[in-house]
């Protein structure tokens, strides 16, 4: 057996051994030894709510999930050239949960992975090379998804703005140009691509892709207001480029009403990149696209993936659908999504640092400000609690381009009680901020 460390000598021996970019959570950084459900558990036993981890989308540790997992890597794990019912079946059932269009999936490793093939998807079938990108947004660690993530390039060591990158302006009702309550706001925003479509032609050159998440995560988990993936898909596709929607973070229900968020867009994509939740922790990724532009890309180079579509991946992805299906998970997020969403509005009306409350389904983010009225952000005010709630027992994070986010997106099996226990600690850990 592994010797046990202390979190101190863990650290030290990080510090040593890891990359040294990578981040920590916490002032005071935790050992976790075990998941189960919503909960984490640290090496003394103590539990912690988890509310934060959109990866653990049926709960940590899911039986059904280390079931499959282990039975089919006891036996066989090999790569895709060989036939296998659980890769036959997987993909099927993927199809199933997506627009008919979109009837080809590429099975990959990693979010970046699904992100990097799209845009090589993109690329084959436009012939073209420039990307707009909406302003904060993050598509993954790669090179080539750095360059289009203005979250990273715009931020601490990025260098800035590649050429054949453009970026529109964030469609955030709440801080941005147009703010709630007004006509039209979605179109309104999406003017932002248009006129760069217009800077772009001018220049001689034309759009390959559009890529947008369907709800801004790293950007401050932010909804779109109605009508502006719609807009923005015209505009681009008007111009001969596709449309990219990364469902990474929102996919697979989380949004309740929905197997995908672009869904309450009311749009079809030509490409969705999907990710984080789809192997409940196991790595797996995918892409799902248009017969047409799959047929572009197989125009002479092998596609090869070493783990891509592996059989142990397939049975883990299968087990995470028909949780999904069989807990009625998202019928639970949208049940558990309302529960948050008002709650967090009773306690927006109690503490005056909360100036914003946003989301669907368990996909929330809640804008803590110094001033309802001058919107100054209070990255401070919202470390304290997000350190406060970890002294309390519960796990989350920030968010945004202030840091001021309050991120809120716990496993997708989360209960009412639990719900209801996270609201009454956050109630009084932002009571003993206001003192
Ligand atoms: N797209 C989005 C929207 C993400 O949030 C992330 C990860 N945070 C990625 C892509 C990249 O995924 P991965 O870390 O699995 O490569």
């Amino acid at each position: 057996a592994p010797v046990a460390r202390s979190p101190l000598q863990l650290v030290a021996e990080r510090r040593r051994h890891f990359a040294p970019s990578a981040s920590l959570a916490y002032a005071q950084p935790l050992k976790i030894v075990r998941g189960a459900g919503c909960h984490l558990y640290d090496e003394t036993g103590r539990a912690y709510l988890d509310m934060v981890n959109n990866v653990a989308h049926v709960g940590h540790s899911h039986p059904r999930v280390v079931e499959a997992s282990a039975r089919q890597m006891a036996a066989l794990n090999t790569n895709s050239r060989y036939l296998h019912d659980h890769l036959a079946g997987y993909i099927k059932r993927l199809a199933d949960i997506l627009p008919p269009e979109l009837s080809v999936i590429y099975l990959v490793n990693s979010g970046s992975e699904a992100n990097d093939l799209a845009l090589r998807l993109a690329q084959a079938h436009t012939q073209a090379r420039d990307v707009v990108v909406v302003d904060h947004a993050y598509h993954g660690h790669l090179s080539n998804l750095i360059d289009i993530s203005p979250y990273k390039f715009d931020g601490p060591g990025g260098g800035g703005r590649p050429s054949h990158v453009w970026v529109a302006e964030m469609p955030d009702t709440y801080r941005g140009r147009l703010r709630d309550g007004g006509k039209d706001i979605g179109a309104g925003y999406a003017e932002s691509v248009a006129t760069l479509l217009m800077d772009m032609i001018g220049l001689g050159r034309k759009p390959m892709a559009f890529i947008a998440e369907s709800i801004q995560g790293c950007g401050g988990q932010i909804p779109f207001p109605p009508g502006y993936l719609d807009a923005a898909y015209r505009h681009i596709r008007r111009e001969g480029g596709v449309c990219i929607a990364d469902e990474v973070q929102t996919g697979f229900g989380r949004v309740g009403t929905h197997w995908w968020a672009f869904e309450t867009q009311g749009v079809t994509p030509d490409i969705v990149t999907m990710g984080k939740p789809m192997g409940a922790g196991h790595p797996l990724a995918a892409v799902a696209t248009r017969p047409e532009i799959a047929a572009a890309f197989a125009g002479g180079m092998e596609y090869f993936n070493t783990f891509g579509g592996n059989p142990v991946s397939a049975a883990i992805g299968l087990a995470v659908l028909d949780i999904i299906r069989d807990e009625r998970l998202l019928a639970n997020a949208r049940a558990r999504g309302m529960q948050l969403m008002d709650g967090l509005r009773v306690l927006a009306g109690r503490h005056p640092a909360i100036g914003h409350i946003r989301g669907l389904g368990l996909f929330i983010g809640a804008e803590f400000v110094q001033d309802r009225t001058t919107l100054q952000p209070d990255a401070a005010a919202l470390k304290t609690v997000i350190e406060g709630m970890k002294d309390a027992g519960v796990l989350l994070s920030s968010e945004g381009p202030h840091h001021n986010v309050l991120k809120v997106k716990p496993p997708m099996v989360i209960s009412e009680q639990e719900c209801a226990h996270f609201l009454g600690l956050l109630d009084r850990v932002l009571t003993e901020l206001g003192r």
